[in-house]
């Protein structure tokens, strides 16, 4: 039996980095830039006003206060996105609004609440001046966010909000990216209906396909449902077969040691098994191989398949161990563990048969410290357990025991703001 490192370690050893691809860059959240973005612009392009208020010569503006404002003529008024004609010369002042270019010859920018415009009735064509301001004052500078010719994002990074906006601001409509995998699912058992059916009595809903193909669009790929296989070879193959052009295929169900378990002897007639066992609970049976792929230019490709145990919760747990790394690994990142907290065990946990436990459990925190409690029976089967969860905690296959009191770690299925 494999430790969950070995495991992992196999499975990475097969998946690649995908290809690069120009995509519309508000379809790239969470995709790793392939390419260094340099500025062909300034950001802002001209030095403009911070503040609502009058663009003036600062050196017009001395000595004044409230008690004795400095007057100034009005020459204009310009808004954002327009450029005002005229030129601020000694004595004048042009009104001005947020993001607006500063005027020719003004240096400097008084709030309209140190002016005495709010005591005027409507616009005047003069204004007091109640405060000196010095130069640049609430001005921003033409480059000061972004200058021409510098490097903005590099290669590697992973695309988040800001980076689209930062994109946008540049005038970028599309960017380079490596792509997301195509995930392909297919769930295999007599007993499984699809949620469009009726439910004979005697089956059960395909609830793997769904909460996988979930999982493959939470953590950045593309899910392509294939249905449901019946436990035979000849319909497993046809199934797998639909499920070629993808980048991973996932199968759930079939890996266990029954009558009708025969995914990993499909697998070993349609390509190649690498194991199917991992020392861990729930998720020890799980197989993993490549699957012969369309050949192109006389190349065959080889599919990496991912052979879920059929327990919802198992295909769940081991999704997140393995698949999740296996899809991040395509998508050219770097990081591929899960956030792992240290937390306070309020029960304990039994380990008896020396494999590593991942335990639903509720995490909060309470004066600055985590919490882990058990989410209820721990059963593979019991999906409900797993949809209260917010953790794994996790104990070590060498211990037998986790004590109440003990701080142990908890893998983290949800992370911050999703965390209540
Ligand atoms: P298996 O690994 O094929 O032996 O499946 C183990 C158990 O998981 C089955 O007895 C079903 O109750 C359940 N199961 C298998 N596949 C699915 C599925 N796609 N959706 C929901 N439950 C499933
Ligand atoms: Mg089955």
């Amino acid at each position: 039996m494999l430790s969950v490192e070995q495991a992992l370690e196999r499975i990475l050893g097969y998946v690649c980095v995908l290809e690069v691809e120009q995509s519309p860059i508000l379809d790239c959240l969470g995709q790793v830039l392939a390419e260094d973005v340099y500025a062909t612009v300034d950001i802002p392009p001209l030095d403009n006003s911070a503040m609502d208020g009058y663009a003036v010569r600062s050196e017009d503006t001395c000595g004044a206060t409230e008690q004795s404002p400095r007057f100034l003529h009005v020459i204009d008024t310009v808004a954002a996105g327009s450029i005002s004609e005229y030129e601020v010369k000694p004595g004048t002042a042009i009104r001005i609004m947020t993001g607006a270019p500063v005027p020719k010859g003004a240096d400097s920018i008084v709030r309209f609440e140190d002016t005495d415009e709010a005591q005027r009735k409507g616009i005047a064509n003069e204004i007091g001046v109640l405060r000196e301001v010095e130069p640049s004052r609430d001005t921003r500078r033409a480059g000061e966010d972004i200058s021409q010719g510098s490097l903005v994002l590099s290669r590697g990074m992973v695309i988040r909000p800001s980076e689209i906006g930062v994109l946008a601001s540049l005038g970028r409509s599309t960017v380079k990216v490596i792509r997301r995998p195509v995930v392909a699912i297919l769930a295999t058992g007599n007993e499984l209906v699809d949620t469009s059916e009726p439910l004979p009595r005697g089956k059960i809903y395909n609830s793997n396909s769904y909460s996988v193909a979930a999982l493959v669009l939470r953590y950045g790929g593309i899910p392509k449902i294939l249905g449901i296989a019946l436990d035979s070879e000849s319909s497993l193959v046809a199934g797998l077969r639909r499920g070629v052009d993808a980048d991973m295929l996932i199968t759930t169900g079939g890996v266990s040691m029954g009558d009708y378990d025969v995914v990993k002897d499909v697998l070993a007639k349609q390509g190649e098994i690498t194991f199917w066992t991992v020392r861990m609970k729930p998720g020890k049976p799980l197989a993993f191989g490549t699957i012969k792929g369309h050949s192109k230019g006389g190349v065959t490709r080889n599919i990496p398949h991912l052979g879920l145990p059929g327990n919802p919760v198992s295909a769940m747990v081991t999704f997140e161990l393995f698949a999740r790394s296996a899809i991040l690994k395509m998508m050219g990142k770097k990081n591929l563990a899960k956030p792992t907290i240290e937390a306070v065990i309020e029960a304990p946990i039994v380990n008896s048969d020396g494999r590593r436990i991942f335990a639903r459990a509720v995490v909060e925190k309470r004066g600055g410290q985590y919490f882990a409690q058990l989410t209820g029976p721990q059963g593979s089967g019991i999906l409900t357990s797993m949809s209260l969860a917010n953790g794994l905690v996790v104990v070590p296959e060498d211990k037998s025991r986790v004590e109440a009191g003990d701080v142990v770690p908890v893998m983290m299925l949800d992370w911050n703001e999703e965390m209540e």
